[in-house]
């Protein structure tokens, strides 16, 4: 999602409409999205650094998102988002051989009418939640715009619904009686789903029900208030009128993450830890730090060093002539069904900003977009979005939490996988060169190797949205210093732009000429969303990890070459997809998985021997 963030376009287009008629618009949206985010439930949203997916609620980025399109073009929104909070948690690593698809049918209904009870609320709580991601769909993509209004108060009314189920005492009541009656059970090896479900929705219930009302609406208060003061920063270029509100967020920020550790947690869990937890459940600021410290170590020289690479790959085959919207839209959705798309369970549309949501796996919808003047953009879109939407699709069809991806990082590392690992690879396009062929005739001359130098030319920039995959890593780096820093209170919002100014030049070798191109570009900290920033680089490094391990398991060039992407797709089915939240981080997954938590060794690894052969360096 990004929308956080699209890659090419992030908030362009704001005030086309009237400044007041926005503005009202947005903070309507907002009040109604963040009822929901307050009281999630069981689904979640994800934002990927160049597109967006939305997975089942409304969250404040969606919201953010949504508006920032509805500037560009009525009703077609890219989307926004952030994590789920209904999934962190703590313990227990399982063997995937107990794993059963769902645990709705679990016979332990019969001999616990409370567990039976629960699992009767959480489907209506996961199918109110699913027709509200319906409805915001619609909006984005369908929806007249002079339907705005009615359209808020529909998902206000579900929000309000849900806000008072997933609260209510008798959902707790269950969640309890179902959990001591598993204590009764001393056999730990039967009922290992039932027991981490629990686990999930009391670690949910729990921390939803720490934050104080007062809180919870102080921070939808300034989450609406935040945007718009960001909006109009980023366009006066203005950081110093920003920076109070910004500090106010970052400072709502703490105190939401203080209330949901709560005090048996304060002198082990760091806040920035917890407010990780958000997006990244299981992960940790000094696990972070020994991950990104390694990435940075190793990417800066080579940046350095390709950046004076006398020998840069031409990019001309990528905006040479016109590409027809219909052809690129043709061999885009031909190649993403390919991959394994389903569209017996899905859709592929078009919108401004390329997104995915999910209704369940055998729902889900991918958009695309598309210019006549380049067709890379578009096809990488697709196929970025065809990776999210293909672990949503290989999610076990169950209406739990249990069955929902893992984290966004998880997510982001499919997504990633076909983008990068697949698509940006020079088997990929041995195989796919003929299509280039057929769309755009005028290229039939271009050869795989042309192709895949110029879907690979590096270029360093100000925008984090713009950046190819080796200056990525960076720009995430930079953020989630500056994040944690002030979390942890040694350094002050005010420092932010000179900080920004001196670590892009530092880590990038690029000089910021104001703040709106610098440290006001994302929409994240405004939405309070403060530990978001690092999943975009956990997603890529294990995407890394798992071409690695593929690699093992399969003749992967080729059958990439071949165009055989089933066992592909069958694989990181079996590795990460059907799995849901069943791990309790990403970490321990990798580990049951492969053999080895997240090692950021084989990203550093994929791009320093990638680039440097394409570079002659
Ligand atoms: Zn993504």
């Amino acid at each position: 999602m990004e929308n956080l963030i699209d890659k090419r376009n992030p908030t362009r287009s704001f005030h086309k409409q009237p400044t007041m008629v926005w503005i009202r618009r947005v903070v309507y949206m907002l009040v109604v999205a963040l009822l929901s985010r307050l009281y999630p439930t069981t689904s979640a949203a994800f934002s990927c650094p160049r597109r967006s997916l939305l997975l089942a609620t409304a969250s404040s980025f969606d919201s953010r998102s949504a508006q920032q399109k509805q500037h560009k073009q009525r009703g077609r929104n890219r989307f926004s988002s952030t994590a789920t909070t209904r999934s962190t948690s703590t313990t227990s690593l399982r063997s995937t051989s107990t794993m059963s698809p769902t645990t709705e049918s679990s016979s332990l209904a019969a001999d616990c009418p409370s567990y039976q009870s629960l699992v009767t609320k959480l489907q209506r709580i996961t199918n109110l939640e699913r027709a509200k991601a319906v409805l915001s769909y619609d909006q984005l993509v369908f929806m007249p715009s002079a339907a705005s209004a009615e359209r808020g108060a529909q998902l206000a009314a579900l929000a309000s619904v849900l806000h008072e189920q997933t609260t209510s005492p008798e959902l707790l009541q269950d969640i309890q009686q179902a959990t001591q009656y598993l204590q009764g059970v001393k056999d730990t090896s039967v009922f290992q789903d039932e027991r981490r479900l629990l686990e999930l929705e009391d670690k949910t219930f729990q921390e939803n029900a720490r934050i104080p009302s007062e809180l919870a609406q102080r921070k939808a208060q300034l989450s609406s208030s935040a945007y718009t003061a960001w909006v109009q920063a980023r366009q006066d270029d203005d950081f110093a009128s920003f920076a109070p509100t910004l500090s106010d967020c970052f400072e709502t920020a703490k105190e939401l993450a203080d209330c949901k550790r709560g005090d048996h947690n304060k002198d082990t869990v760091s806040l920035y830890t917890q407010m990780l937890d958000e997006f990244e459940m299981g992960m940790s600021a000094s696990r972070i730090d020994e991950i990104f410290g390694q990435i940075q170590a190793s990417l800066v020289p080579l940046l350095t060093k390709i950046l004076a690479s006398p020998s840069p790959p031409s990019t001309e085959a990528l905006s040479k002539g016109s590409f027809p919207i219909d052809k690129q839209q043709e061999m885009s959705s031909q190649i993403v069904k390919a991959l394994g798309f389903d569209e017996t369970m899905g859709r592929i549309d078009v919108s401004v900003h390329p997104f995915t949501t999910s209704f369940s796996p055998k729902d889900v919808r991918i958009t695309s977009r598309f210019s006549e003047k380049e067709w890379y953009q578009g096809l990488a879109g697709t196929i970025h979005e065809g990776g999210h939407a293909m672990y949503e699709q290989g999610l076990a069809c169950s209406s739990l939490s249990l069955d929902t991806a893992l984290s966004m990082g998880a997510h982001e590392s499919q997504s990633l996988f076909w983008e990068r690992h697949v698509g940006l690879s020079l088997p990929f396009w041995e195989w796919a060169t003929p299509l280039v062929h057929q769309s755009f005739p005028h290229l039939q001359d271009t050869t795989p190797e042309e192709l895949y130098g110029a879907v690979n030319a590096v270029s360093k920039g100000l925008i984090r949205v713009e950046a190819d995959e080796l200056t990525y890593p960076l720009h995430v780096i930079l953020r989630y210093g500056i994040e944690k820093d002030i979390v942890g209170g040694t350094m002050s919002v005010e420092d932010i732009p000179k900080r920004w100014k001196q670590e892009m030049k530092d880590l990038l070798d690029v000089d910021v000429p104001n703040d709106a191109k610098g440290c006001l570009q994302d929409v994240h900290w405004s939405a309070l969303a403060i530990g978001y920033f690092p999943t975009y680089l956990i997603g890529a490094a294990t995407a890394a990890q798992l071409e690695h391990y593929i690699k093992q398991d399969l003749n992967f060039d080729e059958l990439v070459r071949k165009g055989d992407f089933a066992p592909i797709k069958a694989w990181l089915g079996k590795k990460i997809h059907r799995h849901g939240k069943r791990y309790p981080s990403l970490d321990s997954m990798l580990a049951d998985q492969l053999g080895e938590k997240l090692n950021p060794e084989y990203l550093i690894r994929y791009l320093t021997d990638k680039y440097t052969a394409l570079y002659k360096i």
